[in-house]
């Protein structure tokens, strides 16, 4: 529990006293000093990330925390994750792991910190294995293409992952699905100062052997590839040339053959390539602005590497093609145009290509359907984000948060209420901030904001951005949750730090601002035709089943469901799975910007807490009792508070801890006795209990 002896501060939130922000984060700050990185609020995790390597982790330490109960040890994942598991193996319950916080705060490193101890403590046998391993190397598969040195972390995620581990009725691992979440994919083309693309390009160049970088047509080294930031390449600890034989080699282990290995890597180079064919102006005899090839090098080369018609392909890229019932019309692009369109089919190859590595993994690590399973979810994605410019990227990110938010309050509301009832003690009422209002003011089928995008984007006509805005302005006018410039002026009240392109929505985290440019081109998310079209010609089997739009025959004339439609469904489809589990939650914080060590800059921290709701977290948990504990623990600790229990009890566990409180001064309101447990309202009588402890010791 939470006086381990030589503990610093509380272990326990919900211990705290008073509740503030300031002793929550003084709390915080004080262990962290200590390399105290993790503390409780019940049974929720909070990790802050140490930046170097503390030792707390290995087999031992997993050993340790497998043989012990929840609050027996100090504070750890490992913990969490052994409560999970065990409740999965003997409970029969599937379980998920909620991993939030913001980037760089340790959420990726939590994750894996859970598989592994799960890995370490589930099953055996050479089966059993053979799968641990295909789960575990997913992750350096996954890391290498989907994530990015970034300002806030050298090894960021820039995708969102949920991955379900199925385990049969003993809790021996069968397999697994991995679900992944909105890749970052404008970092193919352009990343900030700083920042790099995605790992995979730099491991290629820097460990791939000249026969391979031959048959890939590339070049040694990052400085001829127009999609590469100049100014880094490398990052510090990080050795792309080896990380490039570890992701092969998981490839391997997963499943992947030589060939589709082979296939994998010719379509990354593809992009880095299409990112080096340099478009100029061209202009058509009657003086109309087109746009031409610089060097045809590049897209020759593309053209013999996935065997598709480079002079197709150049077409593609510099003209377009509209299809009406009567005829065909071809327009010629002008260079920003050119530019555009090789730039979005750039973005598309990666992306496809990443979604299919995924499908692809779970090709490999699927269980049968006719087993019964018991599952354990562990997501790991992006937390609330606040930039300076906030786009549609974080307007969906933010969104998902929200509904975060919303299953985190319920379902932790509906396992106290469980608790309760199990336990026989009656349940009271808590009152909580339902955010529910603002989930619909997004979500809401024909009247949330996702749904007006996605009616200015089919609607025909002249649409903009602008035209969605006034069209929110004017729905959501009087909406609690909504403000714009618009809203604004009406009220007379003036705030001069939002634009007139912007609206503002008041999430349960705090208001944010979000600049609607390029939200409807963003959402469309369109390929020109010509561009899948050519793709699909390519003879290489992996590129072209990216593009299966681009068949004649299967070319609908029916548009894919926009980018925030998809998210949505896959967001209300995460919500199901989640709901349908007993959550387990691990908040991770980032104590300085710097990825310093020893370093904890508490206004940092408080932005954090705020975002990841803990106050509120701890108020709900501690509405009813703060605290509670079986019979027999609780005995073991405070039987030398009695005289009738010390030095020896011979009576049941309840009886015992009934003489115990009857020989101090505690409020019967303070008390409940449950089936199994003692609760206890406020963290003061704990104190009590403990100060009277001390006296006796
Ligand atoms: P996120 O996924 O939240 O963006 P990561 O999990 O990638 O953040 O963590 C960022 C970096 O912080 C890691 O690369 C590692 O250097 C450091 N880090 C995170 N958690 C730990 C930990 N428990 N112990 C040591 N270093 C950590
Ligand atoms: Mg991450």
């Amino acid at each position: 529990m939470s006086f381990q002896e030589g503990s610093v501060g509380v272990e326990d939130l919900v211990l705290l006293e008073p509740l503030e922000e300031g002793s929550l984060l003084k709390n915080l700050k004080l262990r962290y000093e200590n390399k105290e990185i993790y503390t409780y609020i019940g049974n929720v995790v909070i990790s802050v990330n140490p930046y170097q390597q503390l030792p707390i982790y290995g087999p031992e330490f997993i050993a340790k925390y497998r043989d012990y109960t929840f609050y027996e040890l100090k504070p750890h994942i490992y913990a969490l994750a052994n409560v999970a598991y065990q409740s999965l193996r003997d409970r029969d319950r599937d379980q998920c792991i909620l991993i939030t916080g913001e980037s760089g705060a340790g959420k990726t490193e939590a994750s894996k910190l859970v598989m592994s101890y799960v890995a370490a403590v589930c099953g055996r046998g050479e089966q059993v294995n053979s799968v641990k391993e295909q789960l575990l190397q997913s992750n350096p598969v996954l890391e290498a293409f989907g994530n990015a040195k970034t300002i806030r972390n050298d090894n960021s995620s820039r995708f969102g992952k949920y991955m379900d581990i199925e385990f049969d009725f003993k809790g021996s691992p069968l397999g697994g699905v991995i679900t992944n979440y909105l890749l970052e994919k404008s970092r193919v083309v352009k990343q900030l100062k700083g920042e790099r693309n995605f790992h995979i390009f730099y491991q290629l160049l820097a460990g791939a052997d000249a026969q391979l970088l031959k048959a890939l047509k590339l070049k040694q080294g990052t400085s001829g590839y127009t999609y590469l930031n100049r100014d880094v390449s490398r990052v510090d600890g990080m050795d792309d040339a080896s990380n490039f034989r570890a992701v092969q080699s998981a490839m391997t282990v997963i499943g992947f053959s030589k060939d589709e290995i082979q296939q994998v890597l010719e379509v990354t180079s593809l992009v880095l390539k299409l990112g080096n064919i340099e478009l100029k102006d061209e202009f058509q005899a009657n003086g109309i602005p087109a746009s031409g090839i610089c060097d045809r090098k590049d897209i020759q080369e593309i053209g013999e590497m996935v065997g598709l018609n480079s002079e197709e392909l150049e077409r593609a890229l510099c003209s377009r093609t509209r299809e009406t019932a009567k005829e065909k019309v071809v327009t010629v692009l002008n260079v920003i145009q050119a530019q555009y369109a090789r730039d979005a089919l750039a973005k598309n190859i990666y992306s496809r290509l990443f979604d299919w590595i995924v499908n692809r993994i779970n090709e490999s690590i699927k269980v049968g359907t006719g087993e019964k399973k018991k599952v354990m979810g562990v997501l790991d994605i992006y937390g609330f984000e606040i930039l300076e410019d906030n786009s549609f990227e974080q307007f969906v990110i933010n969104y998902c948060n929200e509904k975060l938010q919303q299953v985190f309050i319920e379902l932790t509301l509906k396992e106290e209420q469980e608790e309760y009832k199990r336990e026989g003690i009656p349940w009271t009422k808590v009152d909580y901030f339902d955010n529910g209002i603002i989930c619909n003011l997004i979500e809401h089928n024909q009247r949330g904001i996702l749904a007006m995008l996605d009616e200015e984007c089919l609607r025909p006509g002249v649409v903009s951005d602008s035209t969605f805005l006034a069209k929110l302005n004017q729905l959501f006018s009087k909406h609690s949750h909504y403000e714009s410039k618009v809203t604004q002026n009406a009220q007379h009240h003036y705030d001069h730090s939002m634009g007139l392109s912007c609206f503002r929505i008041c999430h349960y985290a705090g208001k944010v601002t979000y600049n609607v440019n390029s939200f409807i081109d963003k959402n469309n998310d369109l390929l020109f035709r010509d561009l899948s079209q050519v793709m699909w010609k390519a003879q290489q089997p992996l590129l072209r089943s990216l593009f299966p739009e681009g068949n004649p025959k299967e070319s609908s004339l029916k548009r894919p469901p926009t980018a925030g439609a998809q998210f949505k469904s896959s967001v209300a489809v995460l919500m199901k799975n989640l709901y349908s589990k007993n959550p387990n939650y691990i908040r991770c914080i980032k104590p300085n910007e710097q990825k310093q060590r020893n370093q904890f800059s508490s206004e940092l921290v408080a932005v954090q807490a705020r975002y990841l709701g803990l106050l509120e977290n701890v108020r709900v948990r501690r509405a009813g009792y703060a605290y509670r504990q079986g019979y027999k623990a609780f005995l073991g600790r405070y039987r030398l508070l009695s005289r009738s229990t010390w030095p020896s009890w011979n009576g049941g566990d309840r009886e015992g801890v009934e003489k115990v409180l009857e020989s101090l001064i505690v409020s019967s309101e303070e008390l409940a006795f449950g089936k199994t447990k003692i609760f206890i309202r406020s963290p003061k009588t704990l104190f009590y209990l403990e100060e009277q402890r001390r006296l006796r010791l």
